[in-house]
């Protein structure tokens, strides 16, 4: 393990948290010589540590909009988001255009510009026959997780963006391509018709703990699925293709609640897809009609049930959020955040919500814990600042070469900096063929996902889909 100076941090600092990173990290096997440690070092040494044991745990809601989650916040309807916003900072989370979700999710991550780490779209070009979403290797930086896994936090990370092949973090890492209906989707949607065959998550002996976690179907919340039975939705939407979103931000949840189960991580980062494609269908129906073409104006009764539906879809989120914030103590950091907002249009032919333009440029975030004062607002914060934000709650220092910087609604210590984090190493699973790739092109096709004619044209790194 590398030690904090390297970084330029105060080496004393650093290696108070290092114990303190260390002691939480070996609770599991070493529990009492860890307590042994760190008491007896903190006790002398680290008297003045003001972060010892503070957790972080951040959720991202992809595409979640200011001009729902706001109002219903303040009607009550989302009693979770209500609570950190009480106790904490609520307001609109800048994004930076173009609003692709994995660039912007990469950004979030990195605390970098997408020209800098790398990821700057859904898929690399290849030929237009052979083309493949963008995979970890392909961000040039080391993100939030490899850089508090350098510094001895214990982290677990699940279906965030471009996380396949998964990184040997210090913890657990449960890539996006863990989760088989979403990312077939994906594939379809972009025609990457590449197999994800190598191990989904980090480490592979977490899997069998992971599979097991994804296949339990007992519900997680009273929330029931808006779609299924809901045949009052406009005709045109998809219903089951919204059913299988329920059942993914469901899996992701399941998956991430035993990463808290079986490690207590000090960091714990989780991406709750949903929101974002259920938004696709159904934004149309809280807008004027007029803004679409006849066929995708519905009666009104479909309309009210459309709006409804995606509310209740906000609901769902919101319970989910309060499950995995459970057992997070009032001084713990808890960051609930989105990429970009939605706006009125027509993509694909059936799809009546985008983000594109100026319009849906704003996220959401909420923040309470440690340093954060109840009650404000989230003060011009950006996506290239959750990075600097985590860091330095944290403790760590902030980078230079992070444009950045920590969340004017967090009060933290004076503030080191390091030039950089680039230096940290990040190590993945090797990817492998297994051969089976025609295979699964052939199931694809058999579920409908591959079309060779796909009705949406040839969608590629512009398209709004996601
Ligand atoms: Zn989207």
């Amino acid at each position: 393990m590398k030690i904090g100076h390297e970084f330029g941090a105060h080496p004393i600092a650093t290696s108070c948290r290092m114990l303190g990173g260390l002691a939480r990290r070996a609770s599991g096997r070493h529990a009492a010589l860890a307590a042994a440690l760190a008491l007896g070092v903190l006790a002398v040494g680290c008297s003045g540590d003001s972060d010892g044991g503070r957790r972080v745990l951040l959720i991202g809601i992809d595409g979640a909009s200011p001009r729902v989650a706001m109002p219903m916040v303040e009607a009550g309807r989302l009693p979770n988001l209500a609570d950190i916003t009480r106790r904490g900072a609520s307001g609109k989370l800048r994004s930076i255009p173009p609003l692709f979700s994995p660039r912007i999710w990469a950004t979030i991550a990195t605390g970098k510009s997408p020209r800098d780490h790398g990821i700057t779209a859904f898929v690399k070009k290849e030929t237009s026959e052979d083309k493949q979403l963008y995979l970890s290797h392909d961000r040039r930086v080391p993100a939030l997780w490899n850089i508090v896994s350098e510094r001895g936090f214990s982290v677990g990370v699940v279906n965030w963006w471009t996380t396949y092949p998964p990184e040997k973090i210090n913890g657990v890492m449960v890539s996006d391509h863990f989760f088989p209906e979403q990312i077939k989707m994906i594939k379809q949607t972009f025609k990457d018709r590449h197999a994800s065959t190598g191990a989904l998550v980090h480490p592979q002996s977490w899997t069998a703990r992971a599979n097991e976690l994804f296949e339990n179907d007992a519900p997680l919340t009273s929330i029931a699925d808006p779609f299924t039975e809901n045949a009052a939705l406009p005709k045109w939407v998809n219903r089951e293709i919204l059913s299988r979103q329920y059942e993914t931000d469901a899996e992701v949840t399941r998956v991430a609640l035993g990463i808290q189960q079986d490690f207590r991580p000090d960091v714990m980062m989780v991406f709750l897809p949903g929101i974002d494609r259920v938004s696709h269908w159904l934004w149309g129906n809280l807008e004027p009609e007029a803004l679409y073409p006849p066929g995708l104006r519905p009666e009104p009764a479909a309309r009210e049930a459309g709006a409804e539906a995606l509310r209740r879809y906000y609901e769902f989120t919101d319970a989910l959020i309060g499950l995995l914030a459970r057992d997070y103590d009032s001084d713990d950091l808890v960051l609930v955040m989105s990429d970009h907002g939605f706006e009125a249009g027509v993509s694909m032919m059936l799809l009546t919500g985008e983000h594109e333009t100026q319009a849906s440029l704003d996220g959401v975030i909420f923040a309470r814990g440690h340093g954060i004062e109840a009650g404000i607002g989230s003060r011009g914060a950006g996506v290239m600042d959750v990075t600097p934000t985590v860091l330095a709650f944290l403790g760590l220092p902030t980078a230079q070469d992070m444009p950045g910087r920590p969340g004017r609604f967090l009060t933290s210590d004076t503030l080191d900096t390091v030039q950089s984090y680039d230096g940290i190493r990040v190590e993945r699973v090797t990817l492998k063929s297994s051969g089976r790739e025609q295979e699964i092109v052939e199931h694809l096709r058999s579920l409908g996902y591959l079309e060779e004619d796909d009705a949406g044209g040839e969608p590629d790194a512009g398209a709004p889909s996601e």
